[in-house]
């Protein structure tokens, strides 16, 4: 082994607790240790800090993190001092005093890890500070900032290329989640990184569970989601507009959930005021709009509801990423029905925009609709849209858990389309409906539909069965929905199979949530084998009341100091305390976890919590 390497592991243990490099980490770290630049792209909770906290500790001077979100710099920080490590931050939120004292420590190399808003680290001031300091390296984090492609475009970004000609000597290392070709090219070149070594990590979130259920009645299927997989969570619930956000949040605070609203028409003193509730709070459901999410690194986000469809699978994956970013099991769950597929295809509709950039939103759209219909395995559709491929089914998805039935709908199909034909392309699926399942409503009749050949010819069929099938024909392309009107329409696709000439076949939809138990995800084994990365099973009821009181007990220590739980304990060292039930310091000292600093601290009031523990 390089001595780089061995530095590295020996701070592994020693500070961080952990026993084992998680995958790339290990080529990684002695990478940059040696003083090379890296251009680093993991998902989200794939484990990038370490990529820089751990060279910033074995080489010498001081570490320079630069990130835009300023609002999680105490937070990180803080974490850091936790385990020991001497760690600061200067951004617009630090008055001159303590700057002043901040730099003071930098100078006099009392510091490791220096946290930096990026409009700050181009200040005359900043760079004289740098000057007189030694180096270890600049860690540019969230590097995607700096790409006009991305979805975060930061002007500040753009200055950090003076880094490279200001200090040619000091390895840097950029780092993103955001996985796209374009951006990475983009990030190379803005920051003069072409010829920084790549490193690329799988982008699946092997601990998220997928799930996308047929909406039947919203609400009750997200709290009977809540209550039977959740009671006792944290968790995101987006919504799409504002109103429904309120009331999602009224709603759920009424059937007994800690639950607060969060979006852009709140007082900013309120949503920072919620905000911070959520990242403190083991509990909290913040029920948001998209404006809720950027920057909110909380560990412990067991669950992630969509009760809206999102706008692409890029920004489905982003924020469902913010789950389970510890490693343990979690949950991306969205409910999904007619009235979103309606809304697309008007969206495709109504949009005035040039053929070319309309022809790309169709693509993306029609891959959010096919990801939400598809009867295969969600991951393999998900990681296939960002480009890589998955060789089998994952076994942690829904479709995988509960298989799908397909059934020749060929005649069904034509039956709906018909309908849709000879009422002449004016109506939607309610009137539709009626009119296959032969309802002589007032309508019907004063149009005259109640004569037509369609009328009754489904009438075996019910009105929820029928709405199934309107909803796929229209995210197979083979309706369209007037963006007005909301009319339904053939499109030239819908000819064969009106004609008879094709077959379609299309998925059985699985019966509401509300009326079955939702299966287990995993049983322990296959869990096992999801990945490395979950490396513990779910503790078992004996053991539960335990991990409760460990609960309790990091919980007072963290308001004792007024911090986040977790930045005490992660779950994850809970759970394996409540299950391997350390007795002394040499047993305490081998969890997940606990370096030196915190066997120090917590050891002993944890170890007297399991003794007096009886069960
Ligand atoms: P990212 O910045 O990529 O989103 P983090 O650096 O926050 O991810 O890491 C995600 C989680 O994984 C954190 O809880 C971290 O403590 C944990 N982690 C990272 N590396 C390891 C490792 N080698 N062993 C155990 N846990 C790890
Ligand atoms: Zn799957």
């Amino acid at each position: 082994m390089k001595a780089g390497e061995e530095s590295a592991r020996l701070v592994l243990r020693s500070v961080f607790g952990f026993h084992e490099f998680r995958g790339l980490q290990a080529e990684i770290i002695p990478h940059v240790i040696a003083g090379h630049d890296a251009l680093v792209l993991m998902p989200t909770g794939g484990g990038k800090s370490l990529c820089y906290q751990i060279p910033a500790l074995v080489r010498s001077g001081v570490a320079v993190v630069v990130s835009p979100l300023i609002a999680l710099m105490r937070d990180q920080v803080e974490a850091l001092r936790q385990l020991g490590v001497r760690a600061a931050y200067l951004n617009s939120t630090v008055d001159y005093r303590e700057a002043e004292e901040i730099e003071r420590a930098v100078g006099a190399g009392m510091i490791d890890l220096l946290y930096v808003a990026p409009e700050r680290l181009v200040t005359p001031r900043c760079l004289d500070l740098f000057d007189r300091s030694t180096l270890a390296l600049f860690a540019l984090d969230e590097a995607h900032c700096v790409s006009q492609w991305g979805h975060d475009f930061r002007p500040e970004y753009l200055q950090l290329s003076l880094l490279r000609e200001r200090y040619p000597q000091v390895p840097r290392l950029a780092l993103t989640a955001t996985a796209d070709q374009r951006t990475r090219t983009d990030i190379a070149r803005q920051l003069g990184l072409e010829d920084a070594r790549v490193f690329i990590t799988s982008f699946d979130r092997p601990n998220i569970t997928y799930r996308v259920t047929v909406k039947d009645d919203p609400r009750k299927q997200l709290l009977s989601f809540l209550n039977q997989q959740h009671p006792r969570d944290a968790g995101i619930v987006y919504c799409m507009s504002r109103k429904k956000v309120d009331e999602t949040a009224a709603w759920l605070a009424e059937q007994g959930r800690d639950a607060l609203p969060y979006h852009a028409g709140l007082l900013a003193a309120t949503r920072d005021a919620h905000q911070d509730r959520f990242i403190r709070s083991e509990r909290m459901v913040m029920v948001a709009t998209i404006a809720f999410g950027m920057g909110i690194d909380k560990p412990d986000v067991r669950f992630v509801a969509h009760l809206d469809l999102p706008k692409s699978l890029e920004a489905y994956y982003q924020e469902t990423g913010r789950a389970g970013r510890d490693g343990l099991p979690a949950d991306a769950w969205m409910a999904y029905g007619m009235s979103d597929v309606v809304r697309v295809s008007q969206m495709l509709d109504i949009s005035t925009a040039p053929e070319e950039h309309k022809h790309a939103e169709r693509v993306k759209l029609s891959a959010l609709l096919g990801y939400c219909e598809t009867p295969g395995c969600r991951r393999q559709a998900l990681l296939g849209y960002f480009g890589e491929t998955l060789a089998t089914p994952c076994g942690n998805c829904d479709t995988c858990i509960d298989e799908v039935a397909m059934w020749d709908a060929s005649v069904a199909a034509q039956m709906a389309l018909a309908a849709i034909y000879r009422t002449g392309e004016r109506f939607g699926a309610g009137h539709l409906i009626d009119v296959l399942r032969g309802q002589a409503t007032e309508r019907a009749v004063r149009l005259g539909h109640n004569n037509i050949k369609t009328f009754g010819v489904g009438a075996e069929r019910s009105a929820r069965e029928w709405q199934g099938i309107y909803r796929q024909l229209i995210a197979l392309g083979l309706i369209g929905v007037d963006s007005e009107t909301h009319g339904f329409h053939l499109t030239d696709a819908a000819m064969p199979i009106l004609k008879g000439r094709e077959r379609l076949h299309l998925r059985q939809d699985p019966r509401a949530e509300t009326t079955r138990a939702l299966k287990r995800a995993v049983t322990p084994r296959e869990r096992k084998t999801i990945a490395s990365t979950v490396s513990n099973l779910p503790v078992g009821d004996g053991e539960l009341s335990l991990f409760e009181i460990l609960r309790r007990t990091r919980n007072d220590l963290a308001k004792e100091q007024g911090v986040p739980a977790y930045i005490i304990f992660h779950d994850i060292t809970l759970e394996e305390m409540a299950r391997e039930r350390p007795h002394d310091l040499d047993s305490f000292a081998g969890l997940t976890g606990v370096g030196a600093r915190k066997l120090e601290r917590y050891a002993d009031v944890f170890i007297e919590a399991i003794l007096a523990f009886r069960g």
